[in-house]
């Protein structure tokens, strides 16, 4: 804090300080520096020649103060901020007229430091010179204004000064805090600018900004009318306050005291002109409660909070806190809602607008909604939806196209990396600044009591320490319990059963059990390049046309979109696509702007031209995957499927191995069962047979920081070895899945379409899948994929073999002489 008050009893100065400091004008009172430092004040309006003592507190002023005594003149510039609860304030938050004071007296107080100072001059500020770690400034004095001599002018001051000689003498009488001696000042000072300044500092109850503009008055007949016209309403204030105090003490009950007493604050209050604002604001706040329509137990609160808050202090923190919360409770959609649109016909028209392909998809959402419709009538209850798939394939559009279909407000929250439980449910009220949580905080964004929500990552909400959130979500989604939900902050029940609730994830495996089961589950693989070529044209080129405004004025062909597709996006979902598309219009609309271009049909060259040269991948792959020892797996990760290098190599040794790159307990286990394999099977594969008593193994999966888990890198394992015994590459472009058993069994696995996918966006043509995968790849690959890439079937591990490895080298003699004749060293192989 700056400063605090100037109207501490005991440290008030006494009326012959006052009158002391008068005769001796203060040394140079004339010959003002034109460089101060600027001390901010709270609240506090100094005027020259008035003593007043000062607190400082906060650590930047006490600096200030201490350069100004030691080694300085000790003359600072005193001037107020316009917003006292401003904390670093800088030249703007301060009034620009201030005064000039010296310090007189200087103590140490357990809460900083305490001065006495003497106004000597008002002062304009100029300019900042210095910010840190205080403010100095250029400043100008502001001289006393001359007294007119003429008659007239002479009579009126004369006349002014009597007057507000005549109301002060009363408002002392009158006043509780003001010493009757005061009333000396009247007959004592004589003249009127000086009287005018001192009463103007004394005078009780006038507000800063009255105060600071009786300082920024010079004229001195305008300066004096103003401050007449304050003292005036004091003295009436005063009058007011002394009759209701006469009928008060006349004996009474306490709580009829209570009452007038209370009286007697609002009218002083309406006195002060804050009254009115207060009771308007209170008014204001018991018809919002009731337009509200809460709840019995809300409206309950509600009116408990809001008669807690009438005897509160404006000033004092819990008001705010209060007036806080009443906020809340009003501005909730408790009776505001939506009316639905069950239409299953009209939802299906406006989700086939918006999204190219899904067809399964928007069936269930459809189905889902059918059901709704007809449970509406009877009970509620329901499981909640959760789109499953990768990044950037429309799970939040979906969400939303389902709300605009069916007339609701649409809200979604993120969840990712939630590990609070206060973030779902919100903190007590007892924590200073604390909030509803997520859910209650969505609910009033939305403005509707039936939004559609959606809580997106629910896969990745964690638990710790601080509380398991999934215990409140779990509240949230129960159709049993949530229309009863119960924030911390809010303290009472809020009904959520009429929101319709859709989460979504990137992984199905992440999502804690209990959540899972409360929900159905749709999932929503990635695209085809086909399939994200039509969105693009459908959705995403529009889109970014409209965008930037550049209608009728450019084109993208097939070809352009397919190239996009291919070389400059590896995803699951279209969210680079749509990024690339952006680019290039941004880049067409400049060249439109400086009159470069009229129009603009983005064929495959124009592609290059503004995207640059694609990065090929086919050529790593087929450089990587040359070396024996080197295999491609095919993996599912939660932004879709990806291409993965299995690479072994061999040092001299003994029986030793080695994985790195991250892996799960899981693909640990499938490498171990893959090299027990090869070790039985050594010479099936044409390998020297103390190939492994000779050597350590090391397996690395590269893109060590990413984990990798699951067991369907198994055949990949086991490839890979296999090649390294036998020397014999891996065959170019090929890529394989697949769990595997020690008796050499090729077990299916999950995730094929999005891993298919995958491969043939790396530019793979053959790929190695578990017969019993068969199915699910004729169900979920589409046919144009199915056609350009070529599938093996498999159901043991000697088939993979032989479809994956390179024929024997012709030398394969020297296999037999045990001498391993290419050893990779191990740097080379991660390289
Ligand atoms: P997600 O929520 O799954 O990460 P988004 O909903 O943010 O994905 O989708 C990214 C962008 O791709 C959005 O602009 C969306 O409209 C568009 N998009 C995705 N799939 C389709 C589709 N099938 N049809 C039309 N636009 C789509």
């Amino acid at each position: 804090m700056t400063s605090t008050k100037n109207d501490t009893t005991n440290e008030q100065p006494t009326i012959t300080d006052l009158l002391d400091q008068l005769d001796n004008d203060p040394e140079n009172r004339n010959n003002l520096p034109d460089e101060l430092n600027l001390l901010p004040l709270r609240e506090v309006v100094i005027f020259p020649v008035l003593v007043a003592p000062l607190g400082v507190g906060r650590e930047n002023s006490v600096k200030l103060v201490n350069a100004s005594v030691v080694g300085g003149n000790r003359l600072i510039g005193v001037a107020t901020l316009r917003d006292p609860s401003v904390e670093n304030p800088t030249l703007d938050d301060i009034y620009p007229v201030g005064t000039v004071v010296a310090i007189r007296m200087m103590g140490q107080t357990s809460e900083g430091i305490r001065l006495i100072v003497q106004g000597l001059s008002r002062f304009r500020v100029l300019e900042a010179i210095q910010t840190t770690p205080y403010l100095r400034v250029r400043i100008e004095t502001i001289p006393e204004p001359e007294i007119p001599q003429d008659k007239d002018t002479a009579m009126e001051i004369e006349a002014l000064r009597r007057q507000i000689g005549n109301l002060f003498k009363r408002a002392v009488s009158l006043s509780p805090e003001l010493p009757d001696e005061m009333q000396g000042l009247v007959n004592n000072v004589e003249d009127p600018r000086t009287l005018t300044d001192l009463i103007a500092g004394q005078t009780p109850r006038l507000t800063t900004p009255e105060r600071q503009e009786i300082l920024e008055t010079i004229d001195i007949q305008a300066r004096m009318t103003k401050l007449m016209e304050l003292l005036a309403r004091e003295v009436q204030v005063l009058e007011l306050g002394s009759k209701l105090e006469s009928q008060v003490s006349t004996e009474l009950g306490k709580s009829q005291r209570e009452y007038y007493l209370r009286e007697q604050m609002k009218a002083i209050q309406k006195e002060l002109g804050e009254g009115d604002d207060r009771t308007q604001e209170l008014e204001e706040l018991k018809e919002k409660i009731e337009a509200a329509k809460m709840p019995e137990e809300a409206l309950k609160e509600a009116n408990r909070e809001l008669d807690r808050l009438s005897r509160m202090n404006p000033a004092a923190p819990e008001y705010t806190v209060s007036r806080t919360y009443i906020d809340w409770l009003v501005a909730l959609p408790w009776a505001v809602f939506t009316e639905d649109n069950l239409d299953i016909s009209a939802v299906k028209e406006v989700l086939d607008a918006d999204h190219t392909g899904l067809d399964k998809v928007k069936d269930r959402i459809l189905e889902f909604l059918a059901v709704r419709k007809f449970k509406t009538a009877g009970t509620m209850r329901q499981p909640i939806l959760c789109f499953v798939g990768p990044p950037g394939v429309g799970k939040t559009s979906l969400g939303k196209s389902i709300a605009h279909a069916m007339g609701r407000k649409f809200i979604r929250i993120s969840l990712g990396g939630i590990r609070d439980e206060a973030e779902i449910r919100g903190h007590r009220r007892t924590y200073i600044g604390s909030l509803p949580g997520q859910i209650i905080q969505g609910i009033r964004r939305a403005g509707s009591n039936n939004p559609l929500f959606m809580l997106d990552e629910i896969d990745k909400v964690a638990a710790d320490f601080r509380g398991d959130p999934s215990s409140a979500l779990l509240e949230v989604l129960d159709p049993e319990q949530n229309n009863s939900f119960r924030d911390h902050y809010l303290e009472v029940p809020f009904d959520l059963s009429k929101v319709l609730f859709i989460t979504t994830a990137n992984i199905l495996d992440t999502i804690l059990p209990p959540l899972r089961d409360r929900m159905e589950i749709i999932e929503i693989a990635g695209y085809t390049e086909e399939e994200k070529v039509a969105i693009a044209k459908q959705h995403l080129v529009p889109k970014q046309i409209a965008e930037h405004g550049i209608e009728g004025r450019i084109e993208f062909t097939d070809e352009a979109l397919t190239q996009i597709v291919r070389f400059y996006t590896r995803e699951a979902g279209v969210r680079n696509l749509e990024r690339e598309i952006a680019t290039i219009c941004r880049k067409a609309t400049r060249a439109f702007a400086e009159n470069k271009l009229e129009s603009l049909v983005v064929t495959a060259d124009q592609v290059t031209e503004y995207l640059g040269v694609p990065r090929l991948d086919i050529e790593e792959a087929v450089h990587r995957a040359s070396q024996p020892g080197v295999a491609i797996g095919l993996v599912w990760t939660p932004v879709g499927g990806d291409i993965i290098f299995i690479e072994a190599t061999a040092m001299p040794g003994e029986k030793g191995f080695n994985l790195t790159g991250q892996l799960g307990d899981v693909m640990r286990e499938s490498a171990q069962a893959a090299l027990s394999y090869i070790r039985g099977h050594i010479e099936d594969i044409q390998a020297p047979v103390d190939f492994y008593q000779k050597h350590d193994i090391h397996i690395h999966v590269p893109a060590g920081s990413i984990p990798k888990d699951g067991p369907s890198a198994g055949v990949t394992m086991v490839t890979a070895l296999a090649s390294l015994f036998s020397e014999r590459p891996v065959k170019p472009l090929l890529a394989m899945t697949g769990e595997i058993t020690l008796s050499g069994k090729v077990l299916p696995i999950g995730g094929v379409k999005e891993k298919v996918l995958a491969a043939r966006r790396a530019g793979i043509n053959t790929v190695i899948l578990p017969e019993r995968n068969r199915k699910d790849l004729l169900e979920d690959v589409p046919e144009e994929v199915r056609k350009e890439l070529k599938i093996e079937y498999v159901s043991t591990i000697e088939e993979v073999l032989r479809l994956a490895l390179e024929p024997a080298p012709t030398a394969a003699n020297d296999v037999s002489t045990n001498k391993p004749k290419k050893i990779k060293s191990d740097a080379a192989a991660v390289a």
